[in-house]
């Protein structure tokens, strides 16, 4: 089957760059997930997105994906920038009064309702930083092991000046990054901007485990490096994050796994601009932040923020405005009512042009996942003179790229949180003609009273 070209920006690169999956017609993709101390705000959903978007494009291009998405449950510092401060998981578990993995337990729980909740598909698989120690313990000696990384009072360092390339993802020089260091460097980094790789339990009694340096707890990046090539081998395709995550998050990635294997294992790396909140980054930490939920009890519609960031470039940084969500929520309430319309309207012929106006919607997609341009064509088609079951088919079609639900009519037809993730699923399982899966969606849709029926023009829905 001949695929069509797909483009993406690469951050290494700089540019945009011909995807060439390792394996043809795959594509696999790791993801930064959650740290699961806190709920995730829409910034984080935002950053999440980008994969799903990432996914649904190539899919529907007719590749297939693989994704990973880590469950980061320790290790992460509140000052991750500067290798700082405590771990996140042990300040919540403090706070809250509870075991770190009764807290790690509750917040990956919401964290997946609340991507449901924006129609982000669930990845392949969910690996725990906790689970993977093991493999990080390997990683850390094997760096010792090469001269990368040294040991002081039972914490590991990586030593940057062994890497010569360290820097070449963010452009940071290790010059740049004695500048930039805060406040007084720790004395027994050779570097001040050498990084944690496994650090010694000190008074942390909570998430220890037994090392050769002595008991202690991962870094955050290593943990990383771990799961991603014991998930996906020492090469894949594409990795996401957020723009915050290319320093020191991705910087220190490279040089780990480079380090141990030798070679480039990531072949594009992709960063989806921050969302900002009255000038600042939506953060956790400074308590500027909006949960989805938050924006429902609002009387929003969840998906009216995927809207939102449809329509902004994805590295673009994006202004969250209520007066966005709500314009947002209007259109895409709008465009369902017409999507309906057009549903229950006389049926004509299919236009013949919509080969071709399917030909343009690739073709921004497959364009570094323009979906601003995405958008600008579903504008043209609604104001079009196209024949009204051409749009609806046209827009039900682009809708499983685009996950607006535009299938859903108006507020009578809503669907149960969760149903529309499983009906695009089954959509994809029939594709494939993987028709046992399909009978699987089917019954878990039904247990929901979501009724699917399969037509001649794809799956209906009956509540
Ligand atoms: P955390 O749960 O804090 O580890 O963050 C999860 C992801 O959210 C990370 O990959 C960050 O890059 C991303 N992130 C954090 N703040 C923002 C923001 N304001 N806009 C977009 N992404 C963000
Ligand atoms: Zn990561």
């Amino acid at each position: 089957m001949n695929l069509p070209s797909v483009r993406l920006y690469d951050t290494l690169a700089r540019r945009k760059e011909p995807l060439h999956p390792l394996e043809q017609g795959v594509v696999r993709i790791y993801s930064c997930g959650p740290t699961v101390y806190r709920y995730a705000h829409v910034g984080n959903l935002r950053t999440f997105m980008l994969p799903d978007l990432l996914r649904r494009s190539l899919e529907y291009l007719g590749y297939r994906t693989e994704q990973v998405m880590n469950i980061t449950d320790v290790g992460h510092l509140t000052d991750d920038t500067f290798d700082r401060g405590e771990d996140k998981m042990l300040v919540s578990a403090r706070l809250e009064k509870k075991s770190p993995e009764e807290i790690a337990a509750a917040y990956t729980e919401a964290f997946l309702d609340d991507i449901g909740l924006v129609n982000i598909r669930p990845a392949a698989h969910y690996p725990r930083a906790s689970d993977y120690v093991p493999r990080m313990l390997e990683l850390i000696e094997a760096l010792i092991q090469g001269g990368h990384a040294y040991v002081v009072d039972g914490t590991v360092y990586y030593d940057i000046a062994s890497f010569p390339a360290y820097g070449k993802l963010s452009r940071n020089t290790p010059g740049k990054l004695m500048a930039g260091h805060r406040g007084e460097p720790d004395p027994r980094k050779r570097h001040p901007g050498d990084f944690t790789l496994w650090k010694a339990a000190g008074e942390n009694r909570l998430q220890v485990w037994d090392s050769p340096w002595g008991p202690g707890f991962p870094g955050w990046h290593i943990e990383c490096s771990a799961m991603s090539m014991a998930i996906l081998g020492d090469r894949f395709d594409i990795h996401t994050g957020g723009a915050d995550n290319v320093f020191p998050h991705h910087e220190a990635e490279i040089a780990q796994s480079e380090a141990v294997t030798g070679h480039r294992v990531v072949s594009v790396w992709m960063h989806g601009g921050l969302l900002m909140l009255s000038g600042s980054r939506m953060a956790k930490s400074a308590g500027n932040f909006f949960r989805v939920t938050e924006l429902r009890e609002q009387g929003f519609d969840p998906l009216a923020f995927r809207y939102l960031a449809l329509q902004a470039k994805y590295r673009a940084p994006l202004n969250f405005s209520s007066e966005g969500l709500a314009g947002a929520d209007r259109a895409v309430r709008q465009l369902r009512e017409r999507v309906a319309d057009w549903v229950r309207g006389e049926r004509g012929a299919d236009t013949p042009d919509r080969e071709e106006w399917d030909s343009r919607f690739r073709a921004a997609i497959a364009d570094d996942l323009d979906t601003p341009r995405a958008m600008a064509l579903v504008a043209e088609l609604v104001r079009s003179g196209v024949e009204p079951a051409t749009k609806a088919g046209l827009l039900t079609a682009w809708d499983r790229v685009l996950g607006l639900d535009l299938h859903r009519g108006g507020k009578e037809l809503s669907l149960p949180d969760g149903a529309s993730a499983l009906l695009a699923e089954r959509e994809q399982a029939r594709e494939a003609k993987d028709f046992e899966r399909s009978d699987q969606l089917r019954d878990q849709l039904a247990a929901m009273g979501v009724a699917v029926l399969d037509t001649a023009e794809g799956q209906r829905i009956k509540r």
